[in-house]
């Protein structure tokens, strides 16, 4: 039996990042995958390859859709998604194989296989040769991430009705796609597709798309799609999909009731969510359970067992790859016998459709059910000099803070670059600052930045470009 410090059931974000930090601080580290490449979720089948995706689809529809024709560059593009498709799987390849180069420095030892906990201290590894190895160790970390939310009365076969791995290698453009979830996964994948040549009809049960975002956010969002072409049906429940070699017959209906409808499409995504992945993990053996969402709870990324601890998708709050990377730092620190927290008011959240969504913080309606006097300041895109010159004007910042102490409690961002954008908030929420703070800070000309910092001006009255 190998004996270690640490022993991290999991090779993604949260079980790599677990792995690479208690390298770092000295720790005897194994991390168990039982995936051919490290990764996880993120890199082999999530945020890396959609990225690649979106990425490609957004330069072909750009050229295709008049956008290049406009700055005076006249091409005439045309598809080639073998192409597209392997340089999406070449870069997913070359980021994992960095993972196992981070092991290697940092003496991290990959063991290859499934593991499974076997009483206190101890883990079974099947290795895919067959055989077993025994593991024990003083921690064991489960990061073990999650899996795609099943659909009952529609069985996803990967090859016309889809998970999101399914509709990131699809071998064909659908003439059309039906989206079932108007989540982030949803908007994203939808984006492609539609992008590449789809029509795409998004269905969503809720009266509403992307539930937890800001709703004048979620609206501004929901509004700039259909523009582009995507469809909603809004508040319809999916209730039966049966899959035939050319496409899909799918049943919906009004989520509240009334007359059903078919739609005969070719190709169906599901992205309802995403649930917890504990499958043949061996939790009984030292008494743990799952709650009835399928979590494991933690405290401080602490199971109820001394000695095992929980991060990631696995465990509570939002199932984003940087909300398991802080918390795979977190837990190792305080193996390792260090202080460290995770703030969870301030994770960011992005929506990579065009034009982008980033959030940090409260939303309006989080305040306005506490009961907290917040200001509101916003700021378009139109009016920022640099999103003008670009022909990228959809959108605004808009910066929640606190009525009497001026604290900012939540930035709600939909345009140009909002995912790198929302950083400068996510510091500001870090160090409590203030919207004063933001609207005195020097930001360079002409960039898309200069918007954080009218909006700030704005909260006092004061914005000076709009
Ligand atoms: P995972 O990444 O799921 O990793 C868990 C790993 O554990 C897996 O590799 C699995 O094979 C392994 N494993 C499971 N059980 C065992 C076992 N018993 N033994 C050994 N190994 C085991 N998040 C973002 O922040 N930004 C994005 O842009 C983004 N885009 C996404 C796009 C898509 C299509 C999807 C599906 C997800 C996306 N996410 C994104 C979410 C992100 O991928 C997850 O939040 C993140 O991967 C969670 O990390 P994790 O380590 O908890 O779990
Ligand atoms: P989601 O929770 O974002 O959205 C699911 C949507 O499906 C919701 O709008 C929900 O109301 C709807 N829904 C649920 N049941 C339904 C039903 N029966 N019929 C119709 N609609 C239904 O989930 P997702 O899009 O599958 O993504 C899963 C997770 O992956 C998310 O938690 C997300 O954080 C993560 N992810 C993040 C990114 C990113 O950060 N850019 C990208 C992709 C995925």
């Amino acid at each position: 039996m190998s004996s270690y410090d640490v022993v991290i059931v999991g090779g993604g974000p949260g079980g790599y990042n677990a792995a690479i930090r208690a390298g770092q601080l000295g720790l005897k580290v194994a991390c168990i995958e039982g995936r051919d490449t490290l990764g996880g979720t993120c890199l082999n089948v999530g945020c890396m390859p959609s990225k690649a995706l979106l990425h490609a689809s957004e330069l072909y529809e750009a050229a295709l859709g008049g956008e290049l024709r406009n700055l005076g560059i006249e091409v005439e593009p045309k598809l080639n998604l073998t192409q597209m498709m392997k340089q999406k799987d070449e870069s997913v390849a070359a980021l994992t194989k960095g993972i196992e180069f981070l092991f290697r420095k940092n003496k991290v030892e990959w063991i290859k296989g499934w593991g499974r906990l076997n009483g206190p201290g101890k883990v079974t590894v099947s290795l895919s040769d067959g055989s077993q190895r025994e593991l024990q160790a003083k921690d064991i970390v489960i990061a073990t991430g999650s899996e795609p939310t099943p659909l009952p009365g529609v069985h996803i076969d990967n090859q016309r009705i889809l998970d999101s791995t399914g509709a990131l290698a699809l071998p064909e453009v659908p003439k059309h796609l039906v989206v079932i979830g108007a989540g982030v996964i949803g908007l994203e994948l939808g984006s492609v597709w539609r992008r590449l040549g789809s029509q795409v009809t998004v269905v969503e049960y809720l009266e509403r798309i992307c539930p937890g975002l800001d709703d004048e956010t979620a609206k501004t969002l929901q509004r700039t799609l259909s523009k582009q072409g995507m469809s909603f049906k809004l508040g319809t429940k999916v209730t039966a999909a049966t899959s035939g070699a050319k496409g899909v017959t799918l049943s919906l209906e009004p989520a509240a009731g009334g007359e059903a409808e078919q739609l005969q499409v070719d190709y169906v995504l599901v992205a309802i969510g995403r649930r917890p992945y504990t499958a043949n993990l061996g939790l009984e053996t030292v008494g743990l359970a799952t709650d009835k969402r399928g979590m494991l709870d933690n405290q401080q990324h602490r199971s109820s067992v001394p000695g095992i601890w929980v991060i990631g998708d696995l465990t509570s709050g939002p199932m984003l790859a940087h909300k398991a990377e802080d918390e795979a730092i977190a837990c190792i620190e305080r193996i390792a016998g260090h202080a460290a927290e995770v703030n969870y008011g301030a994770i960011p959240a992005v929506i990579y459709t065009k034009p982008e969504v980033a959030t940090v913080g409260q939303t309006e309606e989080q305040l306005k059910a506490m009961g907290r006097a917040y200001k509101v300041g916003k700021f378009p895109f139109s009016a920022n000099s640099r999103a003008k010159i670009n022909h990228e004007t959809e959108g605004f910042v808009k910066v929640l803070a606190d009525a009497h102490s001026d604290q900012i409690l939540g930035v709600h961002i939909i345009g140009p670059s909002a995912g790198e954008l929302i950083g400068e908030y996510c510091v500001a929420l870090e160090f409590s600052a203030s919207a004063e703070d933001i609207a005195l800070i020097c930001h360079p000309h002409p960039t898309r930045s200069e918007a954080l910092r009218q909006a700030a001006m704005n909260l006092h009255g004061w914005a000076m470009q709009a």
